[in-house]
């Protein structure tokens, strides 16, 4: 893409209303937009990441057997008053419209079960694994992190239904590995860490994952060597020794929770009426699982934890572009520009009448993982850099191509 044509400008400072350093970072290089606080537009450069970290998830989803819908916005009260879950003093954050006619999707356990009584009679029809990418409303009350914590916010959502216990731990467990898959393919692998929390209704824990950060809002207790943590609320003599921990090696750190799984037992299907017979004749609920990652808590987790004073740092598989070629003289690139486009290579084209200091500006700001220069200095060669790198190398198109397609 050209970036004359793309329609977002970077701004020279900050914005004032944002404190979080992925919605500054994030707005400044523009990214998003702020409506309000916690709620965010994505612009053309934050929809492409946004994308890419969806088909991540996706990718590992259906590789666990995860079949995608769509499900709705709009909430019908009747499903949530049977769950309990329609009282305000339950569930604190609920957006309702006018007259509690609707409920805004805060989650959908109370809809997906509803929905699978039509589809699950028998054993035969078991297991199954549904999710989905889909907006959430939630009246959080802090939304000061940027897009770590939105009023609007789409969520990846996945709900097993399994025959049996033992049938929920073997996808928990599959799932507990996809996930790591998930934030290590999104780059921050290194510094995600399994963390026990609390489990809710019907296990004593529930998985997190948790990615370290000075802007996260959980404090954690983790083991590096064995690479497993006890989230704070959890955290006692108990919850060590179940896990064989040391106390001693246990290191007190801030981080931010990217995702969850949580066995939800028969809490929903119970309530709702989802029931199977099994193989025996005999009519029994549905045993049902969740799991969640916030695509927005992601990104703005990559942008806390991979970022300098310059600007963002993306790691390729979630980069808007692959390669950001700047031209410091007005079409010196354009034949290089066409050639890594014919080549399947995702380029932004710097090509606008600027001075090289802004476009060197821009580039670290917009944090593309690599930086192409063309100038009359470089003559038919290129530049090339690694946006965290100081390592400059000057190669030949041919072999520019041939090392990025
Ligand atoms: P938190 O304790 O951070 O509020 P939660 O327990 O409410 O999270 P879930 O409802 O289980 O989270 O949601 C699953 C995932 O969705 C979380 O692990 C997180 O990645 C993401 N998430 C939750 N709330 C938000 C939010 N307000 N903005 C962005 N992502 C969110
Ligand atoms: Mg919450």
């Amino acid at each position: 893409m050209r970036q004359s044509e793309l329609f977002t400008k970077t701004r020279r400072t900050a914005p004032k209303d944002e404190v979080s350093k992925n919605g500054r970072l994030l707005i400044q290089a523009g990214y998003i937009n702020k409506e309000m606080a916690g709620v965010y537009d994505y612009l053309p450069l934050g929809l492409r990441v946004l994308k890419k970290i969806e088909n991540i998830i996706r990718e590992e989803m259906n590789k666990l057997g995860g079949q995608e819908i769509f499900m709705t916005t709009l909430q019908d009260p009747t499903l949530w008053k049977k769950s309990g879950r329609w009282d305000d003093k339950v569930v604190t954050d609920w957006f309702k419209t006018r007259n509690d006619e609707f409920g805004l999707s805060n989650t959908h356990e109370e809809p997906l079960t509803n929905l699978l009584k039509n589809h699950i009679l028998s054993y035969k029809d078991l297991p199954v694994y549904v999710y989905q990418f889909q907006t959430k409303l939630r009246y959080e009350l802090r939304a000061k992190s940027g897009l770590m914590r939105g009023r609007e916010f789409i969520m990846k959502d996945l709900y097993s239904f399994s025959r049996t216990p033992e049938e929920l731990d073997r996808f928990h467990d599959k799932c507990r590995k996809a996930y790591l898959n998930v934030f290590k393919r999104a780059g921050i692998g290194n510094k995600t860490y399994l963390t026990y929390a609390s489990g809710g209704s019907f296990t004593k824990y529930s998985y997190e994952f948790q990615t370290l950060s000075e802007a996260g809002e959980d404090i954690i207790y983790l083991d590096k060597t064995k690479k497993i943590a006890i989230n704070k609320e959890v955290y006692d003599e108990e919850s060590v020794q179940t896990l064989k921990l040391n106390r001693e090696k246990l290191i007190r750190e801030r981080s931010i929770e990217v995702g969850n799984i949580f066995k939800l037992g028969t809490r929903f299907s119970d309530a709702l009426g989802l029931k199977y017979v099994d193989k025996s004749g005999i009519e029994r609920p549905v045993i049902m699982g969740s799991y969640g990652i916030g695509l927005g808590r992601l990104m703005g987790a990559i942008v806390e934890v991979l970022s300098d004073d310059k600007g963002i740092i993306w790691p390729v598989s979630v980069a808007p572009f692959k390669v950001h070629l700047v031209e410091l003289k007005k079409g010196l690139a354009r034949g290089l520009y066409e050639k890594l486009t014919k080549a399947g290579v995702e380029t932004l084209y710097d090509d606008r009448d600027l001075t090289p200091g802004e476009k060197f500006n821009d580039a670290d700001l917009i944090g593309i993982p690599w930086r192409l220069v063309v100038s009359e200095k470089t003559k038919n060669k290129v530049e090339v850099k690694r946006r965290n790198a100081k390592k400059v190398e000057l190669i030949s198109h041919d072999e520019l191509i041939q090392q990025f397609s």
